[in-house]
């Protein structure tokens, strides 16, 4: 692995063996195939249940759920790793972990627990969370549309979204609706319930190997036994995303160790008037700058996932991590594509697929500005936000 400062003497045995095992299994069963699966739009579902074998999906439950009580440090070398091949696969254990299982974990009852948390850290059923909605993600409170009326014991849930990672191939969605006090709750609603359909949403020119979806409900009837008690107002989904964007902050260090690395053994091939074009100024400030920004990134994430096992960590430092390391990754695959050249703009490097694929990384989870107005809220005390 990439890491300049010496973080690895910062880690655990444990978590050194998690991210070591993870490179080793992905190296040998994604990396020869990924440009084809993202060519072709095609997600690697076969995936699924060797990573819930290998103990990736949900590694922070406690063993009675499939987990191992990892550190938050081991899931987020996991999270690197997965996103080091492709933020395809990243995205896909982001939702299943930290937006589907831990929701589950924290805010669902016992029964619930035992019948969906097992299923999905095997890999035996994928999970998927519905939040976003078509008139705008960033404002979700503002702009949730999505209804629980109460009938008796049960609620019936009218209303879509949009964006959803995982939604047509999921078993469970994690779906967030106001109810008729307008108090946001959210249920498991299992595939084919009827009255909800999914609908894939094509054409994406990024994340091409994950399926994004767009969630229909139309009248589903949700017994009181699906509603996860735990969980009132907007505090539960965004006690979920911060889980999710710290996962975000590892992902993207792998990306960019993927497109730096790429660079970098192209840049001390590739020969212009004489000499290799790593021995140009120009080209090394280049290859320095992701290097930078690879090690101070890597280094706060380590910073973060030490106070989040401390129970210290606030979801403005991760906003700043996200932002910030993402930004990173974004700037080091556009670097890293030019670095290539002409040849940087196929499938045959890795630096374009993973700038498209950080696009969506930059939106998704709040976006890069979002995070900067959450972060700019908490250092001012001024709300430019709302
Ligand atoms: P908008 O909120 O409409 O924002 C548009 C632009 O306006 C952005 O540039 C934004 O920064 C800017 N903006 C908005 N408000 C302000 C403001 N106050 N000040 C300054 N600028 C502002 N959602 C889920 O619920 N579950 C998922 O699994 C999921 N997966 C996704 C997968 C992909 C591939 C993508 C692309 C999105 C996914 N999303 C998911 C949705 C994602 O979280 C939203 O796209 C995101 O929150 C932004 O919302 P929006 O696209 O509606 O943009």
């Amino acid at each position: 692995m990439l890491d300049y400062g010496d973080v690895a003497a910062l880690c655990t045995s444990e978590e050194l063996h998690i991210q070591r095992t993870t490179r080793e299994f992905l190296v040998r069963e994604a990396a020869p195939h990924i440009r084809d699966w993202w060519d072709s739009g095609t997600w690697p579902g076969h995936l699924v249940p060797r990573m819930g074998a290998l103990g990736l999906l949900g590694p922070t439950l406690p063993p009675a759920y499939g987990g191992s009580g990892a550190s938050a440090a081991a899931y987020g070398f996991v999270m690197y790793e997965l996103e080091r091949i492709d933020s395809s696969l990243r995205s896909f254990a982001s939702v299943q972990s930290a937006l589907c299982m831990y929701p589950i974990f924290t805010f669902g009852s016992d029964e619930q627990k035992r019948r969906w948390l097992p299923e999905l850290s095997a890999g035996r059923a994928i999970g998927c969370f519905g939040l976003t909605e078509s008139d705008g993600g960033s404002d979700p409170v503002g702009n949730m549309r999505t209804h629980a009326r109460r009938d008796g014991a049960d609620f019936i849930l009218t209303g879509s979204k949009m964006w959803i990672t995982n939604g047509g191939i999921a078993d469970v969605a994690v779906v967030w609706a106001r109810d008729d006090a307008g108090v946001v709750r959210g249920f498991l609603i299992p595939r084919g319930a009827p009255g909800f359909q999914t609908r894939d949403i094509a054409r994406k020119m990024s994340l091409r190997a994950s399926v994004t979806s767009e969630l229909a409900l139309d009248d589903v009837r949700v017994p009181a036994a699906d509603e996860l008690p735990g969980a009132e107002g907007m505090k539960a989904p965004l006690a979920c995303l911060t889980q999710a964007r710290f996962g975000i902050v590892w992902g993207a260090l792998g990306a960019l160790e993927a497109v730096y690395s790429e660079a970098l053994q192209f840049a001390r091939s590739r020969t212009t008037f004489g000499r290799p074009i790593a021995a140009r100024q120009l080209v090394q400030d280049k290859l320095v700058r992701m290097l930078g920004d690879h090690t101070r990134g890597l280094l706060l994430a380590w910073r973060l996932a030490r106070l989040k096992d401390e129970g210290q960590l606030r979801h403005q430092q991760v906003s700043l991590a996200k932002r910030d390391n993402v930004a990173a990754a974004l700037a080091a695959a556009r670097a890293a594509r030019d670095i290539l050249g002409a040849g940087g703009i196929t499938l045959d490097h890795g630096a374009i697929r993973h700038a498209l694929n950080l696009e969506s990384v930059s939106t998704y989870e709040g976006t890069h500005d979002i995070h900067t107005l959450i972060v700019g809220r908490d250092v001012t005390g001024q709300n430019a936000l709302e």
